[in-house]
């Protein structure tokens, strides 16, 4: 499996609301601006958690490390919002889904998929950076051609 940087997907816009960042996930979001895309992992127990933990939610194990993770991933589901959040009110149309990668981590995040796109469960997908004029978010897209990576 490569860890290739995760393609950059730039947007012309703020963050409609920034991750909180803290001395432990700096390491995270530092690195997903480069495209670096990793989480943490028990050194005792070796099982991987998402999002990233300075102690292992399955054994409580404070000997974490911080391990690559691959793009590809499976929609596991997902829906298209219209009744956003005032917050997110600008952006609406968006779609969110829920992603199994690879690796067994599920995890939620936005869609980067226009509406003539069909998405559906079991579809085949990649993560990407959304990478906003403040800042990086992960998302997932859908992998129009598996057979072209
Ligand atoms: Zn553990």
């Amino acid at each position: 499996m490569n860890h290739n940087p995760l393609p950059i997907v730039s947007v012309a816009d703020k963050l409609s609301y920034p991750p909180r960042l803290s001395d432990f996930t700096q390491t995270f979001w530092n690195g997903l601006r480069l495209g670096q895309w990793q989480t943490t992992c028990c050194e005792d127990c070796k099982k991987v958690t998402f999002p990233p933990k300075p102690v292992c939610p399955h054994c409580w194990s404070s000997k974490v490390g911080w391990k690559p993770l691959g793009a590809k991933g499976i929609l596991y589901s997902w829906t298209r919002i219209h009744a956003a959040p005032a917050v997110f009110a600008s952006e609406s149309p968006y779609a969110v889904g829920i992603v199994d990668l690879t690796e067994g981590v599920r995890l939620a995040c936005r869609l980067v998929a226009d509406e003539d796109i069909a998405l559906s469960p079991g579809i085949p997908v990649e993560m990407v950076v959304l990478q906003y004029e403040d800042g990086p978010l992960f998302a997932a897209r859908p992998v129009l051609d598996p057979q072209a990576n």
